[in-house]
């Protein structure tokens, strides 16, 4: 499948590269951490392994020379009874060297009785040693210190022997560090050694696990970058039962998905470009910049070019009309319609503007037989119009000839008659009124008007039939200029037709006229207090011969083509229509003109 990876690139080469970055230090991260743990902990583990091995170490051995110590008690005590100091002392020396272990006598004074490494003679007062003491105290004293008889660190143990015949005395048994230290120093070897094998591996292990969690970070980092790149085939191939399995099932159904919308979009696309460009209409989209972003086959046939994307609507459509219609458009953010000829057929532009895009979109519309067919009904009303003003306004004249002759009952036919004609010329002018207008809307002549003045010769006019009707007249008009551009025969046919209607269409109470400035701009106001217009007719009343009450459209000498006339005048001068009204209360027309310019 097509994917436009263009929409994917840029930004997105940043973030790949950001993630190959954190990949790294991701690793290093994860693997610098476990190392630093594990260093630690077996540090941690050695230093306190080794020192609790020692402590632990003498505790066993003093324990062994107190239970040695209890042993040897009763053999002592013996000597020491029967009062064989000497042969004490050698039995200490032939001991001591059998078992490996120093042993001394002491008596309350201090002095030493016995002592199997030493000659007791030339041995100093041992009173005063620590565990000598605490032994004459009764405890089981214990030491660890420097000997200065053997000049040696020595463990030493004082048992306090109590006799019914001889002293108490104590029995110390004493120890060489030196070799706890020898023994220490091989076990210690021997859990460093283990330390070490054990760092080594943990360590394996810890590179191991990393890798096993980072590969299919790399791998999933790897076929994101293909996805990115519009293949959404791209699949991940971990087999896990753990997390990241979970993580890659998600994902290449993901991409599944992704493939499967991608898939349906363009499947859209594809049915919609079809019905695009096989409709008849031409089908045109600007950006807000005037360059083609989008055209389909009947436009291009229309403008003659192939390949219009990218290139500016004025290199292709080369109207000035069309020029214009797309710079209102733009200008005024509405959608706007205008007939312009093409060679010779002639097309509706339809250009609607895209608020949130500010693109705007342009139909064409060929309406080049609906225009024939406008123009033949036009030809067609108008030389029936001209070819019946003749024959009417002769059967006018000879009627008003035949009254004279005629007598009472003739006078009423002759009287119907002439009112029949009246309304067929009025019909007649009309009719030539409006084709006369729609022929000529671009061919106005205009010209600066003074609308104040037009209106004061209008209701001249209208003096006498307010009159009749007993109608009241009010005219206001501002202090301002009141002055518009435009055909000043046109305009006074306008506000003829509209106050004619007014006085036509309203029994009693007041006709009002009124000229102001809104905003800067122009308005009249021509307001009566007749019978009004149901809200539903309102839109209808500015279509040909559309009238609401037939009967008193025909009492009142209507057609039925005023307000269209009105409507025609009104758009050749840009002026805006507007009608509010009320049954039975009265109506206002408003005629808003644009902005005046000379
Ligand atoms: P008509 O020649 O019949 O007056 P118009 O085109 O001038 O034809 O008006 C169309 C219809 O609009 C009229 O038939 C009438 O019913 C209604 N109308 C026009 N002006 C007024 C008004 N000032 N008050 C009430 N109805 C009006």
């Amino acid at each position: 499948m097509q994917v436009d990876s263009s929409e994917m690139s840029g930004e997105s080469g940043i973030s790949w590269r950001n993630e190959a970055g954190m990949r790294r230090s991701l690793f290093l991260k994860m693997f610098g951490g476990v190392c630093l743990i594990i260093v630690i902990l077996v540090a941690l583990i050695l230093f306190v392994s080794s020192r609790n091995i020692r402590s632990h170490y003498l505790d066993t051995l003093a324990q062994s020379l107190e239970k040695l110590g209890a042993s040897l008690r009763s053999q002592v005590m013996l000597y020491l009874e029967q009062g064989r100091v000497e042969e004490l002392d050698r039995w200490a020396k032939d001991l001591g060297r059998e078992i490996d272990t120093r042993i001394t006598l002491i008596d309350l004074e201090g002095i030493v009785l016995a002592d199997s490494d030493e000659e007791p003679r030339t041995m100093v007062n041992h009173r005063y040693r620590p565990e000598i003491t605490a032994a004459f105290e009764g405890r089981v004293g214990r030491s660890l210190r420097f000997s200065s008889t053997v000049k040696a660190d020595m463990l030493y143990i004082g048992l306090p022997l109590e006799t019914e015949v001889a002293a108490a005395h104590v029995l110390r048994l004493s120890l060489y560090v030196r070799n706890i230290d020898i023994l220490l120093s091989d076990l210690s070897r021997i859990i460093w050694l283990l330390g070490l094998v054990m760092t080594v591996a943990a360590l394996a292990a810890a590179y191991l696990i990393t890798r096993s969690l980072t590969r299919p970070l790399n791998e999933i980092g790897r076929v994101s970058r293909q996805v990115a790149g519009g293949d959404f085939s791209a699949k991940l191939s971990l087999v896990r039962r753990d997390e990241l399995g979970e993580v890659a099932r998600s994902f290449n159904f993901m991409t599944e998905r992704i493939q499967t919308l991608f898939d349906e979009r363009n499947r859209q696309k594809e049915e919609l470009d079809s019905i695009i460009s096989s409709i008849d209409e031409g089908i045109l989209a600007l950006d807000k910049e005037g360059r083609i972003l989008f055209s389909n086959e009947s436009f291009q046939k229309l403008v003659g070019t192939e390949d219009p994307i990218d290139k500016y609507y004025w290199e292709i459509v080369r109207k000035q009309r069309f020029d214009d219609l797309i710079k209102r458009v733009q200008q005024e953010k509405k959608t706007l319609s205008l007939e312009i000829e093409f060679g010779t057929r002639v097309y509706l532009c339809n250009a609607v503007y895209l608020q949130n895009r500010k693109e705007v979109v342009v139909t064409f519309y060929d309406i080049t037989q609906i225009k024939n067919i406008e123009i033949m009904k036009k030809d067609f009303v108008d030389s029936v119009s001209h070819e019946l003003n003749t024959p009417l306004t002769a059967i006018k004249g000879f009627v008003e000839t035949l009254e004279e002759e005629a007598d009472e009952a003739q006078r009423g036919y002759l009287d119907i008659i002439k009112r029949n004609t009246d309304r067929l010329i009025n019909i007649v002018q009309d009719l030539l009124a409006l084709s006369e207008l729609e022929e000529k809307t671009l061919e106005l002549q205009r010209e600066p008007v003074d609308i104040r003045r037009l209106l004061e010769n209008i209701l001249q006019i209208f003096k006498q039939p307010l009159q009749n009707k007993n109608l009241k007249l009010e005219f206001v008009a501002d202090a301002g200029p009141a002055k518009v551009m435009g055909d000043p025969f046109k305009l006074e046919q306008l506000f003829v037709n509209l106050i004619d209607n007014a006085v036509k269409y309203t029994e009693e109470g007041k006709i009002k006229v009124e000229i102001r400035r809104e905003d800067g701009v122009l308005v009249v106001d021509v307001e009566d207090s007749g019978i009004g217009i149901p809200e539903d007719q309102q839109k209808r009343i500015f279509e040909r011969f559309y009238v609401i009450d037939k009967s008193r459209s025909k009492k009142v000498g209507g057609t039925g083509l005023g307000l269209s006339i009105v409507k025609h005048i009104a758009q050749s001068h840009e002026a805006d229509i507007d009608v509010m009204s009320k049954p039975g209360k009265g109506t206002t027309f408003r005629i808003t003109f644009p902005p005046y310019q000379q």
